[in-house]
Formats: structure tokens, sequence, C-alpha cells
């Protein structure tokens, strides 16, 4: 394999650990052993950050529950590297600016960029050891068994993959040898050359943002684009139920989630078609949310990464749990989805009266999309003043039929209706994540969560 910094050894040891390596006779198992490498960490690497060299702490559960602000105030001191802030925007502002992500800080380091939907723009920094795991585990815990066997045949075509992001770093535009070839999308440019690119490429893994895939589908619907993945993987957004369902009629399969951020890799579907978490190299320390815990805000320790470190760093994301267990015989956590940021959850006050309830997004989605025959997209926005709906081609009578679905779905959660008004759609541009629902008035985090 050649690309910038990827090391085809640890790549490979990465793919197998990932493929058949980690396995426990129980959950039990599982988190005993993940326990004890959580505490090596927290008393060995970990403390090569200054942040944590100062606090010199022995258990996890003594540290400092962290996020994104607290992070960019002091990177330098979340670093084993001794890059600051200052240094890493600027390597990262050059790749974006000149769309060329060659550059990198001295040691194979790259600087990533996320594209935030809200806030400052956060930078992270990866190794090129840590960019060969990565690589090697997403394909290991992606790539269905048949794509597999081709991919270690020395006479077979070599397995393709297009992966489509937006702006980010060289992370993605590492892999490619013989046997695979890894393409990247640049989703900041044209589509029409993108899309003469993927034809040409014939991809038998196609991974992009789930509006993506949907606008992808829509063109494969329609006979302006002709390819046919063995896999199909949405990234980087709430994969919703409506757009699954359109990905799995163009493409002919369901299409998997890739669930990871700036902060890793942290879970995927499996060949079960769960989505597990990665906790084999993350541990997830749950925020409830509800009384019923099934729903919660994850504190991660990513106890496999050296260069940036990530303990107890809590994101923004609400993720729902799947208690049951999953047939592929993994006993990692499966979600049953990830719900969005936190923000999307939007507020109302209870039937009986109280104090403001949460209305999760899950909820709101599939109101939207029992009424979903009578417009083509949808915004839903949560103010002061109750809830902006702004529909794409509504029909006529969509917005009495919006009212009544959300009207119901907030009855089904024992709350009242905020107020619902109608806007003209905005049109969304392609380097933006869509977010289609998002609350701007309080959040979980004003609320308190649930011990
Ligand atoms: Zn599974």
């Amino acid at each position: 394999m050649s690309g910038p910094g990827v090391h085809l050894g640890v790549l490979l040891r990465a793919f197998v650990r990932a493929r058949w390596g980690h396995r426990f006779a129980s959950r039990t198992a599982l988190m005993a052993w993940q326990d004890e490498q959580v505490q090596r960490f927290v008393r060995g690497p970990l403390r090569q950050a200054p942040f944590y060299r100062r606090l010199a702490a022995d258990r996890l559960e003594q540290l400092p529950v962290v996020d994104k602000a607290t992070m960019l105030a002091e990177f330098a001191a979340f670093n084993t590297v001794g890059i600051d802030l200052d240094a890493a925007q600027a390597v990262a502002e050059r790749a974006e600016r000149e769309r060329d992500f060659a550059p990198m800080l001295p040691g194979g380091l790259t600087v990533g960029m996320s594209s935030g939907t809200s806030g400052r723009r956060a930078v992270f920094l990866v190794s090129a050891r840590e960019r060969s795991v990565w690589a090697g585990t997403i394909l290991a815990r992606t790539l269905p068994g048949s794509l597999l066997r081709r991919m270690l045949q020395p006479f077979a075509a070599p397995v393709r993959v297009a992966f489509f992001l937006r702006a980010n770093s060289n992370l993605y535009a590492s892999v490619g040898s013989r046997r695979l070839r890894f393409e990247f999308f640049d989703l900041a440019g044209a589509m029409p050359p993108l899309l003469a690119r993927l034809a040409a490429l014939q991809p038998d893994v196609l991974i992009a943002p789930a509006s993506v895939l949907r606008e992808l589908a829509q063109l494969q619907t329609e006979g302006r684009l002709t390819i046919r993945p063995m896999r199909v993987l949405a990234v980087a957004e709430v994969l919703e139920p409506d757009d699954a369902q359109m990905i799995e009629a163009a493409f002919g399969g369901a299409p998997g989630q890739v669930y990871q951020c700036t902060e890793g890799l942290l879970g995927q579907t499996c060949a079960h078609g769960s989505l597990h978490l990665n906790e084999e190299f993350v541990h997830f320390e749950p925020e409830w949310l509800d009384a019923e815990r099934t729903r919660f805000v994850p504190r991660l320790t990513d106890f496999t990464r050296r260069t940036q470190v990530f303990a107890r760093f809590r994101l923004d994301d609400v993720l729902r749990v799947e208690p049951r267990p999953c047939a592929c015989g993994r006993h990692t956590l499966r979600l049953a989805a990830i719900e969005g940021r936190q923000d999307d959850v939007l507020w109302s006050t209870a039937l009986g009266g109280g104090p403001l309830q949460p209305w999760f997004p899950d909820q709101v989605r599939r109101a939207m999309l029992l009424a979903a025959p009578h417009f083509a997209d949808y915004q839903l926005e949560q103010d002061d003043a109750g809830i902006v709906v702004r529909l794409l081609a509504p029909g006529p009578g969509a917005e009495a039929v919006v009212r009544c679905e959300l009207g119901r779905a907030a009855d089904a959660a024992g709350l009242v209706c905020p107020a619902v008004r109608f806007l003209p759609f905005e049109p969304r541009r392609a380097t933006d994540k869509r977010r289609r629902i998002r609350a701007r008035i309080r959040t979980i985090a004003d609320q308190g969560s649930v011990a």
C-alpha cells in the first residue's frame, strides 16, 4: 500500500484484529478486559499529555469530564506531541484552502478540521500509525465476506471503495494498492465531475454522508447513474429511515452506518445489520437522559489513541440503546439509533403540566415520515415561539397533515404540541451537514441528566 504515511503492517494488523480478534465469551468478560485497558491507559499513555500529567489520577473516575470547548481552549495540553492550536489550525486551513491534503506536521502527523454544524470548527491530530489503524479497522468491520475473499486473492480485481466526504484531511486519501483502491471524493467540488469519476470507478463499496447517498440514489433511480456497489455505508450524518429506504431501493441492499467523528471510529453496522459501538477501542460512559435508560449522551475514553488524547470526552450525540444481543456474536453495545445531536432534542411541557420534557428527534422524525408523501423534504426548528417547519415542494394540504401528525406524535409522547408555523424551505449547500431537526431553546445540559 502506498500513500502518505500509511504503514501497511500496522493497517494489516489492525485489519486482522478488528476482523477476527477481540472475541469475548460474554459482555461481562468484555467489560472486565476493557476496564483493565482503560485503567492502564489512565496511569500510562494518558499522562504523556500535560493536562493529565498535572492531574496524576490513578482511575478514570477521578478525571474531569471535558468537551470540545475545553480541548480547544487548551489544545497543546491534550496532545502528546506539543503542538498548539495555532500551528494545527494553520496547517488545516492551508490544506482546506488549497484542497491539497498533503501538508502535514513533522512526524507524519495529520491535522483534520471538522465541519461542525455549529459553533467553532474543531481541529484534530492523528498520527500515521493511528491513520493506518483507522483504515484497517473500517475495512475489516464493514467489508462483506465475498469482498474480503476477493481482496485476499492475488489475481482477482482490486476491491474498489469510493469515499465521499467534505473538507477533511489526508486521513481519507491514503489507502491504495493492487488489492484495494480507496478513492476520495471531495464534496466541496462540483458534482458532475465527481459523478463521472464514480461511474468510471464502479465502486464495490460506497461510503458517503446520508444526504449524499440520497442524492446518488435519486440519480440511480432516474437512470442518470449506474453503479452496483455491494455495500453502501452512511457516515457523518444521521441516517433517517426514509433515506435508508430510498437508498436500499436504488442500490438493492440496506445501507450500513459508520459512526465516527473527529474523536475516532466509534461504531459501525455489522454483517447482521446492527450498529455496534467499538468498545474494543473506546470506553463509553453513559449520561442517561431518561429514567428507563433508553437514551444517553456518551462520554468517551479512547484507550488506543496516543497523539491527541480523549478521556471522559463528552459528545453532543444522543444515542438510543438496543438492549437485545446481536446474532453476530459480538457483545459490544448495540444502538437502535444515533438520534442526532443533543440540540436536535425538542422540548415541551407534559400534558399534565410541570417542567419541560424532552421530545426526542426520532419521535419527531417518525411523525414527519408519516406526513412525507405530501412534500419532498423538510427542515424543522424549535425557537421560543414554537416549531418552524419548512417544506420542500409541499402538495395541497401538506401543512394541515404535518400539523396533525406532529400533534398526534406529541400526544403519544404525553406532551403538549408546541405552536407550529410554516416558512419557505432553505436550500442547502453540498458542503453543509444536513440537519433536519434542531432546537434553539433549552438543551439537555441545562436540564441536567437523569442519574
Ligand atoms: Zn452484530
